[in-house]
């Protein structure tokens, strides 16, 4: 790939001094996403960085589901992101794994940590706890549970668990120092009880461990060795440090934090998605205008153009926002070789052609893409009859205005010369006809050099033609207003978003195509199958991308 980046990022480089240093044998990487939400550009980063470095080191990639906190987690979930995972091409082979499945060596782990005095049982309640962890200024207060024997902490943690307690009574905390500048290492809670029932173990938990016990213990039994994460667990990483050596596990992985993937005027938010979603402003979390990885497959996007994206943005450890123009550039220059390109009117107005013999029919070559031999051809019909775009053709054309006027000629692409000759108008004074002749002798590829013309249209041939549904998008929010509103927090939505086209014409050619197949219309833009509403009676196409842009790549 031209664009590629050469130089190692920083991962990459701490990895190979892992490796190097004897630190780890192998390389072992996770995508760990909880069930709550469908996946969006940001989790395609996480994956295929992830999954990157497994492949580029030989190493091994696991799929695992962060299934530790039942009240938001769905199966339906589970199932989106295994298929967007499966699409993006990370390939976890045999490694899928649900962290409810560690439930009972986490468990263990609490109690050897009881056992060697490094964790209590804390009857404070959740306002005294907050109230006794200090502040970034101030240090904390040790809780007046935290000297307990290991005994009766065992005891009370086995009440906990057996469900003697009333969910959010009891906690069990580790006793780290609740003087630490560091507040995640305040004697933070490890377990909670909370009578929820698991998609996974049902009801046989009624304590749950949080996020920052669990996530390490996850990687750890997974001998994962490098457990990426995004920025805001930087401050967690000595508590994660913390649980790995104090639960002694043979093989401790290593956090590693890089900045996360922000577009700029786009929602990633899961609550903003589901407001959409729920007022029926978007038809689901695949909506074309969202950039979940299922409305960006729907749309057109590919895993090519997603990877080349997440390449071009690299991995950082600063936050910082990237233009939704350079997806739209990746999607551009994917597409760009590997599509046919394909004549489609959106904005039918007929052109007949006087001289053209009626009834006749040739079929021209037309090559499917003119930098891609390899395409090949395909025929398409030529008649009479013919819709060309309302906005290639004016009665009264501007200065500069090279396309069909009365009295100028064009060719038509892959076609013939034409001369507008006349035209007709309803009683409102649109355009209903434009009346042309051809020259025969001006066949496209027939050799001919004889005089010039400046502008090229293109055209479909009317009695052949496919009607089709084409459904046009901007971005969902307005980016002049900025994504939400100063006043409230709610989204500024642009109202333009979506323009549906329910009669456009395009060349037979689209007969039997099928969802997620995508074109270039040439002189328009990059389109692609619906697969959501597209039925045997009605085809609908998406715009992927318009092939104009002021777009340039990032030096
Ligand atoms: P939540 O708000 O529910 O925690 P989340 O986006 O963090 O949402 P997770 O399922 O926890 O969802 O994320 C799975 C993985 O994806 C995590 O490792 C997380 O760091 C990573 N990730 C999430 N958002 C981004 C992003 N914008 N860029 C890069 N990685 C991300
Ligand atoms: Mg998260």
């Amino acid at each position: 790939m031209e664009n590629e980046v050469v130089s190692k990022n920083f991962i990459e480089q701490e990895i190979e001094k892992d490796l190097k240093e004897g630190k780890y044998e192998t390389v072992c990487t996770r995508f760990p996403p909880e069930p709550n939400g469908y996946l969006h550009i940001g989790h395609a980063k996480s994956i295929l960085l992830n999954y990157g470095l497994a492949q580029k080191y030989n190493g091994t990639f696991h799929m695992r589901f962060d299934d530790t906190n039942p009240t938001k987690e769905k199966m339906e979930f589970v199932e989106s992101i295994k298929e967007d995972i499966k699409w993006l091409g990370a390939d976890w082979g045999e490694h899928l794994y649900y962290a409810s499945d560690y439930f009972h060596i986490m468990y263990e782990c609490a109690l050897k940590l009881i056992k060697k005095g490094k964790a209590y049982v804390c009857d404070l309640t959740p306002d005294e706890i907050r109230e006794y962890r200090g502040t970034l200024t101030e240090p904390g207060k040790n809780s007046p549970y935290r000297e307990r024997s290991v005994e009766e902490n065992l005891r009370l943690f086995e009440m906990m668990k057996n469900g003697e307690f009333k969910d959010g009574e009891r906690v069990l905390r580790a006793k780290i120092d609740m003087a630490s500048p560091n507040i995640n290492m305040r004697d933070p809670i490890l377990y909670r009880v909370a009578r929820m029932t698991h998609h996974n173990t049902g009801d046989q938990w009624c304590i749950y461990p949080m996020y920052d016990f669990a996530h390490p213990i996850e990687d750890a039994v997974e001998k994962i060795t490098h457990s990426i994460c995004t920025l805001e667990f930087e401050d967690h990483r000595p508590l994660y440090d913390w649980v790995v050596r104090e639960c002694e596990f043979d093989h401790p992985p290593r956090q590693i934090e890089f900045a996360k993937l922000y577009l700029t005027n786009v929602i990633t938010g899961k609550r903003y998605i589901k407001k959409l979603v729920e007022d029926g402003i978007v038809d689901g979390w695949d909506d074309p205008r969202l950039v979940s990885i299922a409305a960006l497959r729907r749309r057109g996007f590919t895993p090519e153009s997603i990877k080349m994206f997440v390449d071009l943005c690299g991995v950082s450890k600063s936050n910082s926002s990237v233009d939704y123009a350079m997806l739209e550039y990746c999607i551009r220059e994917d597409l760009k070789m590997k599509r046919p390109r394909m004549m489609a009117v959106l904005d039918p107005v007929k052109l007949v052609i006087d001289n053209y013999p009626e009834g006749e029919v040739e079929y021209l070559d037309v090559a499917n893409n003119l930098e891609n031999e390899e395409l090949g051809i395909r025929k398409v019909p030529f008649c009479r009859e013919l819709y060309i775009e309302r906005e290639d053709f004016m009665e009264e054309p501007p200065k500069k205005y090279f396309r069909l006027f009365p009295g100028n000629e064009v060719r038509l692409m892959h076609a013939y010369f034409v001369k507008c000759v006349g035209l007709e108008k309803d009683e409102n004074g649109n355009v209903t006809v434009v009346h042309c002749t051809y020259d025969p002798e001006t066949k496209c590829g027939s050799g001919f050099t004889g005089r010039k013309v400046k502008g090229t249209i293109h055209w479909v041939p009317a009695p052949y033609a496919v009607k089709a549904e084409v459904r046009l998008y901007e971005n969902i929010v307005d980016e002049e207003k900025g994504v939400y509103n100063k006043e409230d927090g709610s989204l500024n939505l642009n109202p333009n978003s979506l323009t549906v086209v329910d009669n456009a014409y395009l060349e037979p050619s689209f007969d039997g195509v099928k969802p997620y197949d995508s074109f270039q219309f040439v002189r328009n833009g990059y389109y692609c199958v619906d697969a959501k509403d597209t039925t045997d009676e009605k085809l609908v196409f998406n715009r992927i991308v318009s092939l104009k842009s002021s777009f340039k790549l990032p030096k």
